[in-house]
């Protein structure tokens, strides 16, 4: 029976093929888990895939309450309420929803609060897939902010809900998680910077709502090939790692005989405000396709990372040399993320490129060191260990593509303001130094 069945069917005759066939599909599938894209240790599952996804958008309203006469909105850039209702003659309830879920836990708000006359308020506020993370920053005019007394406010065990008690009258309270810094408030400073002899703003793409990406170049430098580039912004609440890149570039773009040798020397790319759409919808961490920006560094599925990339290669391609990057986050303190060497390294590298790796790390080491010596009060704290290989964010994609030094700067969401800006200021101050020195030997 069985030899009619090898004569009919001589399958026997495929054993090579199905094995190779077999051996290739094993070798495939082990390849391919060791390329396997993984996002960070804190991340919620999904973060990685970054091909579109459904979100929620706010409504976009007043809301009015006539027995009380109270009006609160989100009608302007930056805000979120997802709903605001009255649970009694004075108590109401804010309900504070992300773009869409699962997300990391960065629950932003902003809105306007007024009344046709003055009185004191219970302001509960209600989060959704979230807890309660920012302090509320208050202000009069929307441009000049404060930290809202955090003795006043009550904390549910939960932390899904706080509660504080606000006086509202005629006069327009804009009650925000930070300082509302959106796309608006990124043109005004970088038509400032522009306004420099030796700044050039340009556009280098746009985002899904049809924003522009902008860029700053700074450059005093008849020849120099030599680029230093900073990015920012690709995670919409993160409004502190603003505050230290805009200090940073200040400084750069400064008086200082420091700053003036530096440009003379290097060029400075700066991509301010990477996530427009993200900012300007009061997101709490995605883009308008409620994907994480800075998972999508592998695949390129969205078109702000894509626009990065397209410019860096372009400065690559026509003979620039990418020398240090420079990526502003923020988070809950301040960290400078630096990739560990033994990530950086490989036995299948080059053995100068593994030198140069080696050169990368101990030049973000120097840079941290001599600032830390400059700043004896403050702890330059550094983190070395947080991506992986297959890591898809900015700095392991810079890592990998160009072998530059890439530094993850992240200020704590309530560091005090004036210390994120001394730091910055010291931080670029230290970097142009050590740039220059280097050239120089
Ligand atoms: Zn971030």
């Amino acid at each position: 029976m069985s030899n009619i069945i090898i004569k009919n069917i001589p399958w026997i005759k495929f054993i090579p093929v199905t094995a190779i066939l077999f051996a290739v599909l094993v070798v495939a599938a082990c390849t391919k888990k060791d390329n396997e894209i993984k996002g960070l240790a804190y991340d919620p599952p999904g973060s990685t895939i970054t091909t579109d996804k459904e979100i929620t958008l706010q409504t976009k309203k007043t809301y009015n309450f006539n027995n009380t006469g109270l009006h609160v909105s989100n009608e302007f850039e930056g805000a979120r309420l997802n709903d605001f209702y009255q649970v009694n003659d004075s108590v109401y309830t804010a309900l504070i929803s992300p773009e869409n879920a699962p997300i990391n836990n960065s629950g932003w708000y902003a809105f306007k609060i007024w009344a046709d006359k003055q009185q004191d308020i219970t302001l509960n506020l209600s989060y959704d897939e979230g807890t309660h993370r920012y302090i509320p920053k208050i202000s009069n005019d929307g441009i000049e902010w404060t930290a809202f007394d955090t003795t006043l406010i009550e904390i549910d065990t939960s932390e899904k809900f706080a509660s504080l008690k606000l006086s509202v009258d005629q006069d327009t309270l804009w009650f925000s998680a930070q300082e509302l810094i959106t796309s608006s408030v990124y043109e005004r400073w970088e038509d400032g910077i522009a306004g420099l002899p030796y700044v050039d703003k340009k556009i280098i793409g746009v985002s899904s709502e049809g924003k522009s990406i902008n860029e700053l170049i700074i450059s005093e430098s008849a020849n120099s090939n030599d680029y230093l580039i900073i990015i920012g912004r690709q995670h919409p609440p993160e409004v502190t790692g603003f505050f230290a890149l805009k200090s940073f570039v200040e400084t750069i773009t400064g008086s200082s005989e420091i700053a003036g040798e530096f440009r003379n020397r290097f060029n400075v790319v700066v991509i301010p405000l990477v996530n427009p759409d993200g900012v300007d919808n009061g997101h709490w961490r995605h883009n308008i396709h409620g994907v994480d920006l800075n998972r999508d560094w592998v695949n390129f599925n969205q078109p702000e990372p894509k626009a990065v990339k397209d410019e860096l290669s372009k400065i690559v391609s026509t003979g620039g040399n990418i020398i240090f990057y420079i990526d502003f986050h923020s988070t809950q303190k301040d960290v400078f993320y630096i990739l560990s060497l033994e990530s950086t390294i490989d036995e299948n590298y080059t053995e100068s490129d593994n030198r140069k790796a080696e050169e990368n790390y101990s030049l973000m080491k120097e840079w941290l060191t001599n600032l830390q010596n400059k700043l004896p009060d403050y702890n330059v704290h550094i983190i070395d260990t947080l991506s992986k290989k297959t890591s898809p964010t900015f700095d392991r994609w810079i890592q990998k593509t160009f072998n530059a030094p890439a530094v993850t700067y992240e200020v704590g969401d309530e560091t005090n303001r004036e210390l994120i800006k001394k730091v910055a200021e010291c931080a670029a101050e230290e970097l142009m130094k050590l740039l220059n020195d280097r050239q120089h030997n």
